[in-house]
């Protein structure tokens, strides 16, 4: 049985006929994985059209500060 390595947790994950296109579910994390790749079998996370979550934060606060 084809296996391959869980990209989420590292677990093992064998599947009897992988088709590539198909997904598979991690018994270790429960991880949706997607199979990208039949001979050798591998999995990668789903490309799923959710929010991309920005990381980029422009919230500079200068505050003017006059003393005399
Ligand atoms: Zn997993």
């Amino acid at each position: 049985m084809p296996k391959t390595y869980c990209p989420n947790c590292d677990a093992v994950v064998s599947i009897d006929n992988p088709r590539v296109g198909g997904m598979v579910t991690c018994r270790e994390c429960g991880a949706r994985l997607e199979i990208v790749s039949s001979s050798p079998f591998e999995v990668d996370f789903p490309l799923e059209e959710d929010e991309w979550e920005d990381e980029w934060e422009d919230e500079w606060e200068w505050e003017d500060e006059e003393e005399g």
